[in-house]
């Protein structure tokens, strides 16, 4: 059985930091159901990959276990092939620490989003393709899965139910990492040890912030906990209370600005958003950038991890975000090269600014529903008539989503500070209207995982200069 994480951050040996283990070691650690084995077939700037292999031995784990199954199929059995619950082990036992999101030595890298990719192999399906992409599409992954035969010497025989899948996704080694290890068993069969409350408490501990919000959380709860009603009931009750906001964090009253990334947390669609725009941004081959309402620097940061990006304006209103956003990216820090890509500033979007003049393309990331709407025109007139960049990516709330969130409803807005919430035909009304007065062009897509009737949770207008 193995998995292959692979990366091309830049540079991509930090994976090696991030995993705790040195590219250049071959190590192996004893584990109760066999050997695992770390090691990097590949480990430079460009591209690094680590392999984890999980040599299990058949035999050790039935012997004294006193087990009913035919004797035949306690020695002779997947195990030692297939991905299941021994990794998951694996995982939780030789990459503690990049499960947990530490980071010893980088700790800011642990937080950090980066393109990764896992390759399992191989991995047994039960409930076929289909299953496997429900569940990992709705995270934001790319799923790619290859069906092995049962014996290439034997075509007739048809197809075995294993794959060799490989997800990809731009995220932190911890989240892939945590998806694995509750997902992996999710697809097999077996589990080696006993499902009791320890494993309802670590599917909720590790399920926190996605699994309640995943389309399939209950095949997905159902079959970790292999089927047990009771246990299952348990835990569907508790995912439901962990929708609720105030659960997730009750210890501290979530100030405004917390609230709304606390509520969409379970499809944690803001990095998805960021993730987006910036791939948007980098597509138009955009050198010089404005980020606007920048708030804490959530996509300044990422900006600044592309070399493509030579010159980044980050402007907000708020004095007290601009500190936060100073702070978090460390740009008292940062090496003075790096440093002077950056610059921020405090402004004000519904004012004519010079400053803003001149750059290739803005990213307006969920702010213009922070105007009141008797100033959207002189905004529409900042940017568009006076800054006029090249391309402008504009994205806000679809007001349909809010319904499949219990505590916001149709009434109400998602944060305390919106002045509107538009639906998807009020928002292309808009942009197209915006687009036609300025001679750019405007394309509208969603944002995020899509229901079939009410959109995404948010949407993105892409305006290009005529
Ligand atoms: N783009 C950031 C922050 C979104 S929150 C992100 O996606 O993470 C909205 C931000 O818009 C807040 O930081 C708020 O201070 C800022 N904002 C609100 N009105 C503004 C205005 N008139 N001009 C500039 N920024 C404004």
């Amino acid at each position: 059985m193995l998995l292959t994480i692979t990366t091309e951050h830049q540079p991509a040996t930090d994976l090696g930091f991030l995993l705790h283990k040195h590219p250049a070691r071959f190590q192996t650690y004893s584990l109760s159901f066999g050997k695992a084995h770390i090691f990097y077939p590949q480990a430079t700037a460009e591209r690094c990959q680590a392999c984890l292999l999980l040599d299990v031995d058949p035999v050790g784990t039935v012997r004294g276990k006193g087990q009913s199954e035919g004797l035949l199929a306690q020695y002779v059995n997947d195990r030692p092939y297939a991905a299941s619950s021994f990794l998951s082990v694996a995982i939780s036992q030789v990459l503690r620490s990049a499960l947990q999101g530490q980071c010893k030595d980088r700790p800011e890298l642990a937080d950090t989003v980066l393109p990764l990719e896992a390759r399992i192999d191989v991995l047994p399906v039960r409930g076929g393709e289909t299953f496997l992409h429900a569940v990992f599409e709705p995270l934001g992954y790319e799923v790619e899965a290859t069906r092995q035969p049962l014996d290439d010497q034997f075509p007739d025989w048809g197809e075995s139910s294993y794959f060799s899948v490989t997800i990809r996704k731009r995220t932190t080694v911890s989240e892939l990492l945590t998806h694995l290890y509750v997902l992996v068993p999710v697809f097999d069969n077996a589990k080696h040890y006993y499902v009791g409350d320890e494993e309802l408490e670590k599917l909720l501990s590790y399920g926190k912030g996605w699994l309640s919000g995943h389309p399939e959380r209950e095949e997905i709860t159902r079959r970790y906990l292999k089927f047990q009603p009771s246990l299952f009931r348990e835990a569907l009750a508790r995912l439901v209370q962990e929708e609720q906001p105030e659960e997730l964090e009750p210890d501290n009253e979530p100030i405004a600005d917390q609230a709304e990334e606390v509520l969409e947390k379970p499809i944690s669609l803001h990095e998805q958003r960021i993730g987006t725009v910036l791939a948007t941004l980098k597509a138009t081959g955009a050198k010089r950038v404005l980020d606007l309402g920048c708030g804490e620097g959530k996509l300044l940061r990422e900006l600044l991890k592309h070399r493509q990006f030579e010159e980044i304006l980050g402007m907000d209103v708020s004095i007290r975000t601009l500190e936060i956003a100073r702070d978090r990216l460390k740009l008292d820090r940062l090496p003075e090269r790096q440093a002077a890509r950056l610059q921020l500033i405090h402004g004000s979007l519904i004012y004519r600014d010079q400053r803003l003049e001149g750059y290739d393309a803005a990213a307006v990331v969920e702010v213009i529903e922070h105007l009141d709407p008797p100033r959207l025109e002189a905004f529409e007139r900042v940017l568009f008539e006076f800054a006029r960049p090249g391309t402008i990516v504009l994205t806000t709330p679809n007001r349909e989503y809010n319904v499949t969130w219990e505590n916001v409803g149709p009434q109400k807005f998602r944060h305390g500070d919106h002045r509107f919430e538009w639906t998807r035909l009020e928002f292309q009304t808009w942009a197209q209207a915006v687009a036609a007065r300025h001679r750019y062009t405007v394309k509208c897509v969603p944002l995020g995982p899509e229901n079939a009737s009410l959109g995404a949770p948010s949407q993105m207008g892409i305006f290009s200069r005529a």
